[in-house]
C-alpha cells in the first residue's frame, strides 16, 4: 500500500500530495501524522496523510514511510475535507489549513507527555509471605514505614502515585525505593492530563424551560442535519439554557458539540456553566491556555474524554468524533474572524463542517449580524426568536443624555446630572453598577490648546496616547514613547491638555462624587495576568465592590445579578468612524451593555435594570434604536441603506495593501496593481457575461487613513465588488494576480478586511 501525504513544511513550493511507500508492519491511514524521508538529504520531516492508494507514478523513486508520530490519526475524516475546502475558499496552502487542526505543540514533538510516577503492589509475589517477610522474628515491622506503605498499597489494589504516598507517610521517598529493590512493589508511569481548570465546580441540571425556549430546543432537534439555525434572542432570554439543553441530547444520542464563544478567556462565567452542566466532559480551548495544557485538552478530545468543546474562533477545528451540532454564541461579534491568514470566518467553516459531518449549526445573538438576518429571512437560515426575558424581566428602561445641554447648561464632569444620580442612588442602596467606556478612538491625546498642535508619533502617522501613571506619551502602533513635555514644541506655550478619557479617569471622578465608593476597573492595563480577568469578575460578582469600571471587556456575556444599573459614558466613540459598520458595531455594543442591567432572576423580587447612554448624537439610529430595544426596525433601516450604497452584504471588499520607507514607490506600486486589477477584473467578467462589467463597483488607490506607519508609507488598493454569482471568479483571478504579483512592499490582498483603514 502506499499513502499521498502534505508535507508539513510551510511552503507553496511543496503544497502537493507525494507519495510514500507503507511499511508491511505499520497500521497508516489517512488522518495520521508520519515521519518520511524527504528531500535530496532525506531528512525526516512529519507529514500528514491524506490518502492511501494501491499504486504509485513509476517514474518517481518511492520512498518509505519511517513511522507513525501517533497511534491514533491525529485528523478525522472531516476535518481533511474541511482543510480542502480551507484550501480554496481562503487560498492558503492546504498544509497550512491542516495546521490550523492541530495544536502547535503537536507538531514537532515539541511537548512531552505528562506523566505521574506511581507504584503497585508486584503482581508475581504472594501478599502473605511479602508481608511476612518484612517482619522480625517477634513480629515487629523490620522498616515500619515500608510496612506501612505496603499496607497502604495492599489495602488501595491499585496503583498509587509516589504524590499521594508522601502525603500519607512523611518522606516515603527512600522507604518506596527500599520496596522497588526488594521487588516488593513495582512502578508504572501513566500519561494524566494537565487540567486548565483552576476551579471545581458542583454540578447542576437544567431549570424548567420557558415555553418558548422548549420550542426552540425541539425546532432544533426536530430540524433537518445541516441546517442552520438563527437563534435571535434578547439578552438575557436564556439562549445559553437552549444551548445546554440541546447539547445534553447531542450527548445522550451519543454525539459530541462544539461551543464557539468570544474571547473565551474572558468570559470564564460561560465556561463554568458548561463545566457545571457536563463535568469532565467538556473541554476548553483558546489562546490563554499553557502550550501543555492546549495539547492535553486537544488529546482529551481527540481520544474521545471530552465530548463538548467550549472555545474560541479556532475551536471551530477541534477534533470531535461523531460532532453532531456547533453553536457559534454571540454570532456578529468580530472575533469570529481571523485576522491572520488564513483569514477565515468561523461561522462561514461552521456552515460548510456541518455540512461534512451531517450536524446542525446554531447562530445565537441579541444583535445578528446583518447578513445573517437577511439570509434568515430569505428562509436559508431557520430563524428561532426568543423575544423576552426569562421569567417576564422587563428589559432595562434606557434613558439616553445629550451631553451637547449637558455642557451647555455648565456641566462638564463625566457624568451627567441624571447618571450622577442615579449612581448615588444605587450604591446607596446596595446594588450595583458597572460603567462601560468605549476605548476604541477615545483615548488621551495630547493636544495644544494654544496652536492645536496634536503629538505624533514620529514613526507612525497617529497622534499618541497619553499614559498617565508613568506620565508618558506612547504610540500604540509601534511602542515609541517619550516622556510628557511641559511645553508645545510647535508655539512655545504652556497650555497642553490631555483630552478623552480612561478607566483611570473615571474612577477617580467617581471616588469624588461618591466617597468611600468601592470600585473595580477591569481594562488591559489591569488585566494582564491569565487569572486576574477573572478575579476582577469573581470579586465583583461575589459584591466586593459597588462598581465595575472597563471598556469592551464587561459588554460582554457577563450575568452578575446584583447589577441594576448600567452607564454608557461615553456611546459615540465608535459611531463616527470612517467604517460603513460603525452604526451596527455601535448598535450592537449598546444593546450588549444594556443588556448587563436588571438580570436578577432567582430573587423574590427581580429588581428592574436601569441603562444612561451618555452621548452627543441622541438622535442617531444606533442610539435610539438600541435603547427601545429594537433590533428589527434597526435591521430594517441599515439594511435598506446597505442596499442602496451597495455595501455588504451586498458587496465584497478587497484591498491590497503597499509599505514601502519611500513613499512614491508605494504609491506606484499600488498604482500598478490597481491598473491590473482593474484589467482582470474587467477580463473575468465580460468572459462570464456581457452585462457583467457593471459588478465592479470601484477600484480606487490612494493613501491609507494611516499613511505612515513604522516609518513606512502606506497606499492601499480598494476594491469593491457586487457580490452576485460571479463573485467568485473574480476572487480566484485576483488570488492569481496577486500570487503573481511580486514587487517590494506588496503585503498581500485581503478580502473583507475586518477594518478598512
Ligand atoms: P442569554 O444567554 O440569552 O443572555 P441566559 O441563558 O444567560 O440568557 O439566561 C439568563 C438568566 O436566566 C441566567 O441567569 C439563567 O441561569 C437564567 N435562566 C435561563 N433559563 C431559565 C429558566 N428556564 N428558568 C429559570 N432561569 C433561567
Ligand atoms: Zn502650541
Ligand atoms: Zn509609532
Amino acid at each position: 500500500m502506499f499513502a499521498k501525504l502534505i508535507i508539513d513544511i510551510a511552503n507553496s513550493n511543496v503544497d502537493r500530495l507525494f507519495t510514500y511507500r507503507i511499511p508491511e508492519e505499520l497500521d497508516v491511514r489517512a488522518g495520521h501524522r508520519v515521519l518520511v524521508p524527504f528531500g535530496r538529504g532525506n531528512k525526516p520531516v512529519e507529514g500528514f496523510v491524506l490518502e492511501l492508494c494501491e499504486e504509485y507514478d513509476a517514474r518517481f523513486e518511492i520512498k518509505t514511510i519511517i513511522r507513525t508520530m501517533e497511534p491514533y490519526t491525529a485528523l478525522l475524516p472531516d476535518q481533511l475535507e474541511l482543510a480542502k475546502w480551507l484550501a480554496k475558499a481562503y487560498h492558503c496552502t492546504l498544509c497550512d489549513a491542516l495546521r490550523l487542526m492541530l495544536p502547535a505543540q503537536l507538531r514537532g514533538s515539541r511537548i512531552k507527555e505528562k506523566t505521574v510516577r506511581t507504584v503497585v503492589i508486584s503482581q508475581e509475589i504472594s501478599l502473605e509471605e511479602a508481608r511476612a517477610s518484612m517482619l522480625k522474628k517477634d513480629g515487629s515491622p523490620r522498616s515500619p514505614k515500608q510496612l506501612e506503605i505496603f499496607d497502604l498499597l495492599a489495602k488501595s489494589g491499585m496503583p498509587m502515585s509516589v504524590e499521594d504516598l508522601n502525603a500519607y507517610v512523611p518522606s516515603a521517598g527512600p522507604a518506596i525505593s527500599a520496596l522497588l529493590k526488594k521487588g516488593l512493589i513495582t512502578e508504572r508511569g501513566f500519561v494524566t492530563f494537565r487540567s486548565p481548570f483552576t476551579n471545581e465546580l458542583k454540578r447542576d441540571s437544567s431549570p424548567v424551560l420557558t415555553d418558548a425556549q422548549k420550542k426552540a430546543v425541539e425546532s432544533i432537534e426536530a430540524g433537518e442535519p445541516r441546517s442552520v439555525f438563527l437563534l435571535h434572542g434578547v439578552t438575557g432570554s436564556g439562549k445559553t439554557e437552549v444551548y445546554l439543553n440541546t447539547i445534553q441530547s447531542v450527548l445522550d444520542s451519543g454525539g459530541g458539540a462544539i461551543v464557539l464563544v468570544p474571547e473565551i478567556s474572558l468570559t470564564p462565567q460561560t465556561t463554568d456553566r458548561f463545566r457545571r452542566r457536563f463535568g469532565d466532559t467538556v473541554a476548553v480551548m483558546h489562546s490563554h491556555l499553557s502550550a501543555g495544557e492546549r495539547y492535553d485538552e486537544w488529546r482529551r478530545v481527540r481520544l474521545g474524554k471530552a465530548r463538548v468543546v467550549v472555545g474560541a474562533r479556532s475551536a471551530v477545528f477541534a477534533p470531535v468524533e461523531g460532532l453532531k451540532i456547533i453553536i457559534i454564541d454571540e454570532e456578529h461579534e468580530p472575533s469570529y474572524r481571523s485576522e491572520m491568514r488564513p483569514e477565515y470566518s468561523a461561522d462561514e467553516v461552521a456552515v460548510r463542517r456541518a455540512r461534512l459531518v451531517g450536524g446542525k449549526l446554531v447562530l445565537g445573538s441579541a444583535t445578528p449580524q446583518m447578513i445573517s438576518y437577511l439570509r434568515a429571512k430569505q428562509g436559508a437560515y431557520k430563524l428561532i426568536k426568543l423575544p423576552e426575558r426569562i421569567n417576564g424581566i422587563p428589559m432595562p428602561e434606557v434613558d439616553i443624555v445629550d451631553l451637547r445641554t449637558e455642557f451647555m447648561s455648565g456641566n462638564n464632569s463625566i457624568f451627567s446630572r441624571d447618571l450622577a444620580e442615579k449612581l448615588k442612588k444605587c450604591v446607596s442602596s446596595g446594588e450595583q453598577a458597572i460603567l462601560f467606556l468605549n476605548r476604541r478612538g477615545y483615548s488621551y491625546h495630547g493636544e495644544c490648546r494654544a496652536c492645536g498642535f496634536v503629538f505624533k508619533c514620529p514613526h507612525c502617522d497617529v497622534a499618541m496616547t497619553y499614559h498617565k501613571f508613568d506620565n508618558t506619551l506612547r504610540c500604540h502602533y509601534c511602542g515609541y514613547r517619550v516622556s510628557v513635555p511641559r511645553t508645545c514644541p510647535s508655539c512655545g506655550s504652556v497650555y497642553i491638555k490631555y483630552t478623552g478619557i480612561g478607566t483611570q479617569q473615571v474612577e477617580e471622578q467617581l471616588k469624588k462624587l461618591i466617597p468611600g465608593v468601592r470600585c473595580l476597573r477591569m481594562d488591559t492595563d489591569t488585566t494582564g495576568g491569565k487569572t486576574s480577568h477573572r478575579d476582577i469578575l469573581d470579586a465583583f460578582s461575589q459584591g466586593e465592590a459597588d462598581v465595575l469600571i472597563g471598556t469592551q471587556m464587561v459588554a460582554k456575556g457577563l450575568d452578575i445579578p446584583g447589577v441594576t444599573l448600567v452607564g454608557v459614558v461615553f456611546a459615540d466613540a465608535s459611531l463616527f468612524h470612517s467604517d460603513y459598520r460603525s452604526g451596527e458595531r455601535t448598535f450592537q455594543l449598546l444593546t450588549q451593555v444594556a443588556g448587563r442591567a436588571g438580570r436578577a432572576v432567582n430573587g423574590d423580587e427581580p429588581k428592574p435594570g436601569r441603562v444612561v447612554i451618555q452621548t452627543n448624537a441622541p438622535n442617531h439610529r444606533a442610539v435610539r434604536l438600541a435603547a427601545e430595544h429594537n433590533y428589527e426596525k434597526f435591521y430594517e433601516l441599515e439594511i435598506q441603506d446597505r442596499l442602496r450604497t451597495l455595501f455588504p452584504p451586498f458587496s465584497v471588499f478587497a484591498r491590497a495593501l503597499f509599505e514601502c520607507i519611500d513613499e512614491k514607490k508605494a504609491f506606484e506600486s499600488a498604482e500598478r496593481f490597481a491598473g491590473e486589477a482593474e484589467a482582470v477584473i474587467g477580463k473575468t467578467l465580460s468572459a462570464l457575461s456581457p452585462e457583467a462589467q457593471s459588478e465592479l463597483l470601484f477600484v480606487s488607490c490612494g493613501a491609507a487613513p494611516i499613511r505612515k506607519r513604522e516609518n513606512r508609507y502606506r497606499y492601499a488598493v480598494i476594491i469593491k465588488l457586487a457580490r452576485t454569482k460571479h463573485t467568485s471568479d473574480v476572487i480566484k483571478a485576483l488570488w492569481e494576480l496577486s500570487d503573481g504579483f511580486n514587487v517590494e512592499g506588496f503585503r498581500g490582498l485581503e478580502l473583507n478586511p475586518n477594518d478598512l483603514l
